[in-house]
Order: C-alpha cells, then sequence, then structure tokens
C-alpha cells in the first residue's frame, strides 16, 4: 500500500507543497514544530533512510540543503535543523526546522496550531524563495 508521502506526492492527499523536482519532494509538516517546519522526502517509497541507495540518500540531502537555504531566507531563525525520525511514516524523509536554540529541536513539546491562512502564507513564502534560487 503506498505510503501517505505517496499519496501526497501523487496529488492524492492535499499538502502545502513548498518544492519539486523530478526526484524528490518538499512540503509543510502538518503538525509543525516551527514556522516553516518542512518535510523533504524521495519520490521512491523507501522506509528506512539508511536503505537509500547511495545516489538517492545523495540527492536527498542536496535538495534538503536548497529547501533549507529557501527556508532561512523567509523564516527568520538563526538555522536550519535537520532531523531524522521516520518513527510515524514509513517513507524516508528529512525534517527541516528553522530553530533558535537546542530547545527548539525537542520533539516531546507542543507542536505549534497553525490555521490554514498561516500554513498557506508560509509556503508560499518558502516556494517563492525557491523558486528565486533555481
Ligand atoms: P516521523 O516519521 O519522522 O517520526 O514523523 C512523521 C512526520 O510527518 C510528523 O512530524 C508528522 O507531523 C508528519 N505528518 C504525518 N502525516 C502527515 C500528513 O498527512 N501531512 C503532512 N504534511 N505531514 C504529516
Amino acid at each position: 500500500m503506498a505510503s501517505i508521502f505517496t499519496k501526497i506526492i501523487n496529488g492524492d492527499i492535499p499538502c502545502y507543497k513548498i518544492a519539486e523536482d523530478e526526484n524528490y519532494f518538499a512540503f509543510l509538516d502538518i503538525n509543525p514544530m516551527a514556522k516553516g517546519h518542512t518535510l523533504v522526502v524521495p519520490k521512491s517509497e523507501v522506509d528506512y533512510i539508511f536503505d537509500l541507495d547511495e545516489e538517492v540518500y545523495s540527492g536527498l540531502m542536496k535538495f534538503a540543503k536548497k529547501v533549507g537555504r529557501a527556508i532561512e531566507k523567509v523564516i527568520p531563525c538563526n538555522r536550519i535543523g535537520l532531523l531524522v525520525f521516520g518513527l510515524e511514516v514509513p517513507h524516508a524523509h528529512v525534517h527541516l526546522i528553522p530553530i533558535n536554540a537546542a530547545s527548539d529541536m525537542d520533539i516531546s513539546k507542543d507542536k505549534l496550531a497553525l490555521k490554514k491562512e498561516e500554513f498557506v502564507e508560509i509556503a508560499d513564502k518558502i516556494l517563492e524563495s525557491f523558486e528565486s534560487m533555481t
């Protein structure tokens, strides 16, 4: 069965899209740890990130870097934190989280409750920033 992220990539489930190329896709996390919290996924569906083949793994990191650069241009933050868990969704992905302190990476903290308009505004800004870089 297709993962929830494959359904998002295929447009069967809506998302706040940030960026896409032939092999990778980025969209806002629906339960964000910070404004601009983004997930970057390979289009090929593999559960564990270390099971990705070398080319897909390095391509994912390269794409995540580009997306991270786009995020930091529009979301005020000290830097972009990068996390990998994969405990909830069995489709390899990287979390990009705008942070100001190490505590901003604490996954046990309450997530932000953003309104739809806020998600749309954030996604539009990052998407525009990403497109201006390519
Ligand atoms: P992980 O697998 O890395 O432990 O966590 C999965 C992440 O995906 C969580 O941060 C969760 O909020 C996010 N997530 C789960 N389902 C959806 C969804 O349907 N849409 C979006 N945008 N994010 C999701």
